[in-house]
């Protein structure tokens, strides 16, 4: 059987990039690999910003550290190299970091650095998404087990 090539958030394969050193490896990982070619990516070091770096949060159509440097332009660029691969790899879908300004899908923080959720996306899954490609989270990993034994 071929398996489909799933775009995934590095952090989520336990590889230590997020923004302050650490990762968020899934417990079903070993379950996705059976089911998927995992295709890891990660938009704020592919766009060029260090590990460790500042948290960032989305306000608006930008992206701010919390001492207000922005670093939109480099979430647009990993952004953009992700949705590149997505496409060279043929990925219909990709597991991305919940909340994350640049993974995040359905809710993202405020802005404000005071862990306050809202109604969001983060600047990559938007991309993804306007490209017609599926976003899952941590959260539904289940979904996506599922969906795969459905195809
Ligand atoms: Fe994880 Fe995405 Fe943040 Fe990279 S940009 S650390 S893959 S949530």
């Amino acid at each position: 059987m071929n398996k489909p090539n799933l775009l995934i958030s590095e952090c989520l394969c336990g590889v230590c990039c997020r923004y302050d050193g650490d990762h968020n490896q899934i417990d079903r990982l070993e379950e996705l690999k059976d089911l998927y070619n995992l295709i890891p990516i990660c938009p704020e070091v592919m766009g060029g910003l260090s590990t460790p770096r500042p948290p960032a949060e989305r306000v608006g159509n930008l992206v701010k550290t919390e001492n207000g440097i922005d670093v939109t332009e480099q979430f647009q660029r990993g952004a953009a190299l992700a949705l590149q691969i997505a496409i060279d790899r043929k990925c219909m879908r990709a597991l991305l970091k919940a909340k994350s300004p640049s993974c995040g899908y359905g809710e993202i923080y405020d802005g404000t650095f005071t862990r306050t959720l809202v109604n969001g996306i983060g600047v990559t899954s938007e991309l993804l998404l306007q490209h017609d490609i599926s976003i899952y989270t941590e959260k539904n990993v289940q979904d996506l087990i599922m969906q795969n034994s459905d195809d």
